[in-house]
């Protein structure tokens, strides 16, 4: 039996889904944070339970070849990223094997293409790729604001001045809010006790127009002095701007400034109202040549390199030749819907967030498409009952849940439906592989499966998936 304290020689054989190093002994499984597969490495025992234990990582005695020096100064303290001491290449191969292993062992299905996964490819390389970061706001030791990220499994705040993986221009709004903050004494909110004011800084950046819409989460319906963090806000992109001489890089502005209210003592980040402090609540961004606009509380891809090649790969599994009823389930803001209406003869969408549906009628009419229907509920509850009461008959279906997976009442009626085609698009490999056993137990047949890497570093994937009628 192994005890608190004990040093042990440990070799990393395996990962797991959280990313974490993996060493056995004798059938004993220890979990290490921040190794990786090759690693032979000393460790101190924290925890040991009957099976298994977690170790922490005390020297690497020989590194893996797969392991990296981390291209950034908080790895391994902030929880954001999980394999930065990855090369990009080990990444990908674990994400492929990611999915692999849970559709064989949660979906029982072997006999199906798996793709190579698609890369994160443009000018940032793995960085700099995210469109949308919420950031925490606390105290430090001294009393000092700062922003940064949560460290792993706690919620204490990592401070980080500049997010590799969010735009440069992020640091100086994130440095113009702790400014404003400590000029004009604006508390932080502090999760132990419920007092406190600014919770988060949600930062969107729309990367085809260059608008930027900040949104402070608060623990209350007021900031004071707004004009002063409106001012300073619009100074420091300003600032940013004057401090690139590439003229591309110039084109940043802030075109919204928002407060979410958020009373409540949860993980949650977002509350449900917003109120515009200056400029419009919604951004507006590209995909391809469609344009959307995104109002605070509506989910929009993350990564929009990805996205696109994500969305192609959707509409190419979709297979549409002009006259298809077309089902687009967990829909948001209607962006799948309206690269399926081109090609589609009516796309009908379903989205459980009334803003996002909001958003999405408003963006078929930015794009003068009138092929499609949207309507705001629980995808689980809007379509077994209109298919009840249309009869309805989809002759594809594309659904893109939430990491829980669809509900089984909605994978009831699309069996029930008769669609010929599903294509599935997921973020949780477990949950895409409980559903996909379930339609291959009751008539549908994984064809395909390509994965997405939209979140390098991270243990996060993407997946889009062709199902057809057996
Ligand atoms: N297809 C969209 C959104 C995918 S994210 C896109 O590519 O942008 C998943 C979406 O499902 C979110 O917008 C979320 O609000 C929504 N959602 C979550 N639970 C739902 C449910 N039970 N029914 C319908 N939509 C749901």
């Amino acid at each position: 039996m192994y005890n608190k304290n004990d040093i042990l020689d440990l070799k990393i054989e395996d990962i797991g889904s959280g990313g974490e190093g993996i060493a056995k002994i004798a059938g004993y499984v220890f979990f290490v944070k921040d190794t990786v597969v090759g690693d032979e490495i000393k460790a101190k025992v924290m925890k040991a339970g009957k099976n298994f234990g977690y170790a922490k990582l005390l020297e690497i005695v020989k590194p893996s070849k797969d392991r990296v020096e981390p291209n950034c100064p908080v790895a391994n303290k902030c929880g954001g990223c999980q394999l930065l001491n990855m090369s990009y290449e080990a990444q990908l191969k674990f994400k492929e094997e990611k999915v692999k292993n849970n559709l064989e062992r949660i979906g029982k299905v072997s006999d199906y293409i798996m793709q190579p996964i698609v890369a994160m490819s443009g000018e940032n390389g793995t960085y700099r790729y995210r469109n949308k970061t919420q950031f925490p706001v606390g105290k430090n030791k001294d009393g000092k604001i700062v922003t940064g990220f949560f460290a792993s499994r706690t919620h204490s705040i990592i401070e980080i001045e500049d997010c590799i993986a969010s735009p440069e221009v992020n640091a100086y709004i994130l440095k113009a809010v702790r400014e404003y903050m400590a000029e004009e004494n604006v508390s932080s909110y502090d999760e132990k006790n419920h007092k406190g004011l600014v919770r988060h800084v949600l930062i969107r950046n729309a990367f085809a127009t260059g608008e930027i819409n900040v949104c402070l989460v608060i623990n209350g319906t007021k900031i004071p002095s707004e004009n002063k963090l409106i001012d300073k806000l619009k100074k420091s992109v300003d600032e940013f701007n004057k401090s690139k001489a590439d003229e591309k890089a110039k084109t940043q502005q802030i075109t919204g400034i928002v407060i979410n209210t958020n009373k409540e003592k949860t993980n949650v980040i977002m509350g449900d109202k917003c109120k515009t402090l200056w400029g419009k609540e919604c951004i507006s961004d590209k995909i391809g040549d469609l344009s959307f606009n995104i109002s605070p509380l509506s989910f929009y891809q993350v990564n929009p390199v990805q996205t696109v090649k994500m969305y192609e790969k959707a509409l190419e599994y979709a297979n549409l030749s002009g006259n298809e009823k077309v089902w687009d389930l967990y829909c948001g803001i209607g962006t799948i819907s309206l690269f399926l209406a081109q090609k589609a003869g009516k796309v009908f969408g379903v989205e459980i967030v009334p803003e996002a549906i909001e958003d999405a009628k408003e963006n078929s009419k930015l794009n003068n498409i009138e092929n499609v229907e949207f309507i705001a509920g629980a995808a689980e509850e809007v379509i077994p009952e209109y298919y009840k009461k249309t009869g309805e008959k989809p002759d594809v279906i594309v659904v893109d849940p939430p990491r829980k997976g669809c509900d089984e009442k909605l994978l009831e009626t699309i069996v029930e439906s008769g669609a010929k085609r599903l294509v599935y698009v997921s973020c949780d490999s477990a949950t895409l592989a409980r559903d996909v056993k379930y339609l291959s137990e009751h008539g549908f047949c994984l064809e395909e499966v390509t994965a997405f890497d939209n979140f390098p570093a991270s243990v996060h994937v993407e997946y889009v998936c062709k199902l057809n009628r057996k």
